[in-house]
């Protein structure tokens, strides 16, 4: 990972979060209280100021420069349980990054952790989990199969009923929409996959 490529990543996952704000905003409309765009906008806001510093970081310190970003400025729910998502991610990586699956793998649990939640809840959990899946399975196909498997993982929240979260309160009336953490976390994990191709 050089730190070109980093900062292209930090940029392109930062402008799509923010480019997507106003409908991660709407999705937290209808089932919590429509403040997901704005609140990812603000934490990506600050990662994007931030990119050329942190790009120049190796991997594991970037990582944690991100998520000490998100934990400050996304607030909400989603705020602490992304931090933590990239902070025990920058703990578990190997400076060059050959361990993702595995260090992945360590930071899904420690969301799990974080939100008290498993999969099947309707968060972010039902897409970081497929994605950690695939990622474990590998193969050359990956950065193609990922973004799909995350796609459908987020529309596979649609039917779901809320059982952790803001959206909980809303019992049966949360189903029928798809998680604005579950589309949040889709949207990055496709920008990465395609910067990666490049
Ligand atoms: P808030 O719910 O505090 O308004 P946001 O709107 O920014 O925060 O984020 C909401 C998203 O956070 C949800 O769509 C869901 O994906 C995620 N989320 C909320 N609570 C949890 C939890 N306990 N575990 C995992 N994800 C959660
Ligand atoms: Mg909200």
């Amino acid at each position: 990972m050089t730190p070109a490529v980093l900062h292209r990543l930090i940029v392109a996952v930062s402008d799509d979060v923010i480019a997507h704000a106003d409908e991660l905003t709407a999705l937290d409309q209808a089932v919590g209280d429509g403040d997901h765009g704005i609140n990812m906008k603000r934490g990506f806001d600050a990662v994007r100021a931030d990119a050329q510093a942190t790009a120049e970081k190796p991997l594991p310190e970037a990582l944690k420069a991100i998520g000490t970003q998100l934990v400050m400025k996304v607030g909400g729910a989603s705020g602490p349980l992304y931090g933590t998502l990239f902070l025990a991610l920058s703990k578990e990586i190997a400076p060059d990054g050959s361990n993702l699956p595995a260090a992945f793998g360590k930071a899904v649990e420690a969301v799990k952790a974080r939100g008290k939640s498993q999969p099947g809840q309707k968060t972010m959990l039902d897409v970081l989990t497929p994605v950690q899946t695939a990622l474990a399975e590998g193969g050359a196909d990956l950065r193609a199969r990922l973004p799909i498997v995350a796609a459908s993982a987020a529309e596979a929240t649609v039917p779901m009923l809320a059982t952790r979260g803001r959206a909980s309160f809303l019992g049966e009336r949360s189903v029928g929409h798809m998680d604005p953490g579950a589309r949040s976390t889709a949207l990055m994990v496709a920008t990465v996959c395609r910067v990666l191709e490049d």
